[in-house]
């Protein structure tokens, strides 16, 4: 069967209730494809004219006088981002990174029962995941069971509860795999933790903006990036939630002054405040969290639903032209094979990934490239456009076929993250 048309392409571009999100995306070079919004999202235009306004206006003219409303912006942009992870307005922060709060929510819930010995992790997990599981470990004296991942569908759901017991604080895991983007079901390991009395912790870094999430009913504690497809911006905040029942029982590591009870009397003692505010440390990056306003703002005003079927329908086409144009040549689908199990982006194996992903820059397509075999095609469910996913496939279909990847000088190495 032929894969989609160009044509194809443009009629579902001009299709569906998100149809008008794509426009609202800086977009500076309309020739380019950019398949790499899981790694940093597109620039919401509100965002350059919000940072402009701060710059000019709050931090220009005000002074001083913005930290009246900015001391707010931690919360504010947390209930922004509520209603897109399922939870309540006060029960959300976001400041610091992903690698900050995830040590904090550890060391808390480790706190909570210093008798539990074991912690629950992935192998495979993100680096930072796994290095701040490791560091907590080290630091209090306890051993982590590492559960094994799979390449393609992530850590078995079962063997991840398997290794629950009531020596376990928390269970520590991404929620969407960041190489194959395989959906993980909590279900098991929430069924486990809660006959143990142990805490399941979710980093929602690449599910947060792609998949509706109700986290009251999959977890206790969670944390996420916002500048994958949530759009916050360069070394955007991260957020941070935690069961509000449970909240006000957990200690941050950090003792700040921003989690401080009546900051400005500066007491003698520490105080922390009631809620997720008591995990906040020093004085927030008012120009980053400016800008996660803008992006939290966009994807909750398209809607978690909506948000979901346009990422299914960017998915399925997406798998459908790699099936048509790029495993004949030699790439395999490194992701789940249903729409419904993946996340935000479709990853191809291929033996000359590097080679592929620094060629298909010179022909204006930008993927991400995992080493050493892996290409991976961010959709971002409002900014991708379906014909910027056709023909950055058929660019580098093209190119592999000329065989250019084999010509290309070796450029620097790919990013990172
Ligand atoms: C992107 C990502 C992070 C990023 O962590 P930072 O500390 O904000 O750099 C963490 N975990 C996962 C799973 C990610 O995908």
């Amino acid at each position: 069967m032929a894969g989609p048309s160009r044509a194809e392409a443009l009629a579902l571009d001009a299709a569906g209730p998100l149809a008008g999100f794509p426009a609202r995306f800086v977009v500076a070079d309309a020739a380019l494809a950019y398949l790499d919004g899981h790694s940093l999202g597109r620039l919401p235009i509100a965002a350059a004219e919000r940072l402009r306004r701060v710059v000019d206006d709050e931090w220009g003219c005000a002074l001083v006088r913005s930290w009246e409303h900015w001391i707010d912006l931690p919360g504010v942009v947390g209930d922004t981002l509520a209603p897109l992870l399922g939870v309540g307005a006060g029960e959300v922060i976001v400041a610091d990174s992903v690698t900050a709060n995830l040590h904090r929510l550890v060391h808390a819930a480790c706190d909570l029962d210093p008798g539990r010995r074991a912690l629950v992790a992935v192998a495979d997990d993100f680096p930072t995941d796994r290095y701040v599981v490791a560091g907590v470990a080290r630091d209090r004296g306890l051993d982590v069971r590492w559960v094994p991942g799979r390449p393609v569908d992530g850590p078995d759901p079962e063997a991840l509860a398997a290794a629950v017991d009531g020596d376990v604080a928390v269970v520590v895991a991404s929620l969407v795999d960041f190489r194959s983007a395989a959906v993980l079901d909590p279900a098991p390991a929430l069924a486990a933790a809660r006959a143990a009395g142990a805490l399941v912790l979710w980093d929602c870094s690449h599910a947060a903006g792609v998949l509706p999430l109700e986290l009251g009913a999959i977890g206790d504690l969670a944390v996420g990036c916002t500048y994958k497809h949530l759009h916050g911006g360069p070394g955007a905040p991260a957020w941070l939630w935690a069961r509000p029942d449970l909240v006000d029982r957990l200690r941050s590591p950090v003792a700040g002054w921003f989690a401080q009870r009546d900051q400005f009397a500066m007491g003698a003692e520490h105080d922390p405040l009631p809620g997720p505010r008591r995990f906040l440390a020093g004085t927030p990056g008012v120009l980053g969290l400016v800008a996660a306003h803008e992006g939290a703002r966009l994807v909750a005003a398209a809607g978690p639903g909506p948000v979901r079927d346009r990422s299914l329908a960017l998915g399925t086409f997406a798998l459908a032209l790699a099936d048509d144009r790029l495993v004949p040549l030699g790439f395999a689908v490194a992701s789940p094979r249903h729409a419904e199990h993946r996340g935000g982006h479709l990853a191809l194996s291929h033996p000359d990934a590097p080679a592929v992903g620094r060629a298909a820059r010179a022909a204006g397509v930008v993927p991400d490239v995992r080493p050493p075999d892996l290409l991976r095609l961010g959709l971002s469910p409002l900014a991708t456009r379906f014909v910027e996913v056709w023909d950055g496939v058929d660019r580098i279909a093209a190119l592999v076929t000329a065989g250019r990847h084999r010509q290309g000088t070796p450029g620097p190495p790919p990013r990172l993250t």
